[in-house]
């Protein structure tokens, strides 16, 4: 039997990733009881740490343009990652994002991040480690109860508003109940629901599947960014390139030898400008079009071993040596592969998941008492996330987060015992006291992540989503009638269920908006159609089934959809 304890505290932060540990800072600035508790260790395995760490900010003279496109001024950072969303972002949060950004980012000087305004060249691997730590350790100083190794698996909620949280402590071995009625969700997104990404193993979009349980709705879940140049090189690890000078000067080349990307962006020229002088935008913000371009080529039957080919032969040998993310290609992404002497072959991989779940500007969900930020929050990049604006968002909207549960702090909640039967039957249902299968449960996590990525992916067609869609939900099905001996293993059970549920999500959305938009490419409707698909999928559970609903967009700024996407015609 399952031990269980009770505790109490005013705020319950669940993720210690940028969004988690800036809403635990801003909670705490209130006085009140912050608990901030991560499935893994207190800020370690999670995107932000893994990021190239590049922020985007109007702070003209201040920010690093080494990964990301700068703007002097927050009008326009707005207007961008509008267009670059093509509008399915709210409006309201991106000028939340955008104006309120740069004074969030020179904050994080006062909270002991002082590589900021170039952490992609100045902090060596991962660079997101140098915007982490210190958060970590303001969180500490500050006196936020730190809970490492406390899996969340269910939000209390008693006449539709949160009382509490369940989750199981993998260090302790039991049950924690907590009673609070202030609840942030920072999980972070579900590109692991992707068998290519380029995310940690922790991305299972547990977020996802908790809001919904709660009775929150979710948004966009059929927006998935892909980063172009994940490494597909047998041997090597599926990781993005973190080269900062010499990616913007490397050739993407199929296997006819052909320096493709000009086909697809007609104004790119032959060469080896680098792209941001040719674009006047850093590579990371059109990447879902080179991302395209790269399994269109393999598609068609151009591809060399299933990848295409990254060619920096001419990268002069002293760029490698010129900065922290070049070197680290080199010294450890690159294993002694010699890339001065042949080409790598790369693929793209899920970095980011768009859509998540439903927030105000003030990071209401539908559910009293529960909040969300970050890449568990959905409508602030749209169809597509300029490079830069995923650092941003967590840091703007994690304090945002932090504040409004500080002001929702209610000391008179009670989790009754029914709840904590309840939530102990389900985590004992699923333990036995035998050997668990962990063969079958690999392989159907497998199969989640084969299903998406062969027909939920980057190029998606009408027939193979639908196909995948009774898949996913058998496999739930398999993963929820799977027994296992050990907390550990529970965590990894209810991963893989999360990614099956969280596939479920991104395909059914993705059935339903028949045309292409940002990240979204439906093969069989290739344009972006305006008249129909100006909407926002909702979507909520309603007893075992999944409810979409379709919200149409009214744009303020109404003169942005005269604007044509980067001003370059793409094919
Ligand atoms: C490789 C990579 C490079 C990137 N580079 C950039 C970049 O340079 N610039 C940029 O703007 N964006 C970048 N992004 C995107 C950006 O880093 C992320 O979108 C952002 O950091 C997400 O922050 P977050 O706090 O919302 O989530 P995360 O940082 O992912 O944190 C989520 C945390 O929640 C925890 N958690 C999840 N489920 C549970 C649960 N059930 N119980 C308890 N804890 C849980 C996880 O363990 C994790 O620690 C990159 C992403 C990746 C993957």
């Amino acid at each position: 039997m399952l031990d269980i304890k009770r505790e109490s505290t005013d705020v319950l932060i669940i993720g210690s990733g940028g969004a988690g540990l800036r809403a635990a800072i801003e909670a705490r600035r209130y006085g009140v009881k912050v608990t901030l508790a991560d499935k893994v260790v207190i800020g370690m395995n999670n995107s932000t740490r893994y990021s190239g760490g590049g922020i985007k900010a109007a702070l003209p003279g201040i920010l690093s343009t080494a990964y990301t496109t700068q703007y002097e001024d927050p009008r326009e950072h707005f207007r961008q990652a509008m267009i670059h969303g093509e509008y399915l972002n709210d409006e309201a949060l991106v000028e939340i994002m955008t104006f309120e950004g740069p004074a969030r980012v020179l904050e994080l000087k006062g909270l002991g991040v002082d590589t900021f305004d170039a952490m992609y060249l100045k902090v060596h691997y991962p660079h997101g480690s140098g915007l982490i730590g210190p958060l970590v350790k303001t969180a500490r100083k500050m006196g936020c109860s730190l809970r490492p190794g406390m899996v969340v698996t269910k939000i209390l909620v008693e006449k539709g508003r949160v009382v509490g949280a369940a989750g199981v402590d993998l260090y302790r071995n039991r049950l924690s109940v907590f009673e609070t009625g202030a609840i942030v969700i920072a999980t972070g997104g579900a590109a692991e629901t992707f068998l290519r990404n380029d995310t940690t193993v922790n991305t299972t979009g547990d977020g996802y599947t908790l809001a919904l349980d709660a009775g929150a709705s979710l948004r966009d879940m059929e927006i998935v960014q892909f980063e172009p140049y994940v490494q597909a090189e047998p041997g090597l690890p599926m990781m993005d390139r973190h080269e900062a000078e010499a990616e913007f000067h490397g050739v993407l080349r199929n296997a006819l030898n052909e320096d493709f990307l000009l086909k697809y962006l007609p104004a790119l020229k032959a060469g080896q400008l680098p792209f941001e002088e040719q674009f006047g935008m850093a590579l990371t913000d059109i990447r879902e079009r080179v991302a395209r371009a790269m399994v269109t080529e393999v598609a068609a039957g151009r591809g060399d071993n299933g990848a295409v080919l990254f060619d920096l032969r001419h990268v002069p040998a002293d760029k490698w040596k010129s900065d922290f993310a070049s070197q680290y290609t080199r010294n450890v992404l690159l294993r002694g592969f010699d890339v001065e002497k042949k080409p790598v072959h790369v693929l793209p991989g899920a970095i980011c998941t768009l859509g998540g779940i439903a927030i105000d500007g003030d990071c209401r969900t539908d559910v009293p008492g529960l909040f969300a930020a970050g890449e568990a929050a959905g409508g602030v990049h749209g169809a597509a996330r300029l490079g830069g604006d995923g650092l941003l968002d967590p840091i703007v909207f994690g304090a945002r987060a932090g504040r409004s549960a500080a002001l929702a702090v209610n000391k008179e909640v009670e989790v009754s015992q029914q709840q904590i039967d309840e939530a102990h039957a389900a985590v004992e249902r699923t333990l036995i006291d035998a050997p668990a299968d962990l063969a079958a449960l690999a392989k159907l996590r497998d199969t989640v992540k084969r299903t998406m990525w062969e027909q939920v992916g980057i190029l998606r067609n009408g027939k193979a989503v639908a196909a995948a869609i009774p898949v996913l939900e058998e496999t739930a099905a398999q993963v929820q009638a799977m027994r296992v001996r050990t907390l550990r293993q529970f965590k990894t059970r209810l991963e893989t269920l999360n990614l099956a549920r969280v596939g479920r999500m991104i395909a059914g959305a993705a059935l339903r908006r028949a045309e292409s938009r940002g990240a979204h490419f439906r093969t069989d409707f290739p344009q972006r159609d305006d008249a129909r698909w100006l909407v926002n999928h909702f979507v909520r559970q309603s007893g075992k089934e999944l409810v979409y609903t379709e919200r149409p967009i009214k744009l303020r700024v109404t003169e942005l959809l005269k604007q044509s996407k980067f001003g370059i015609e793409v094919k």
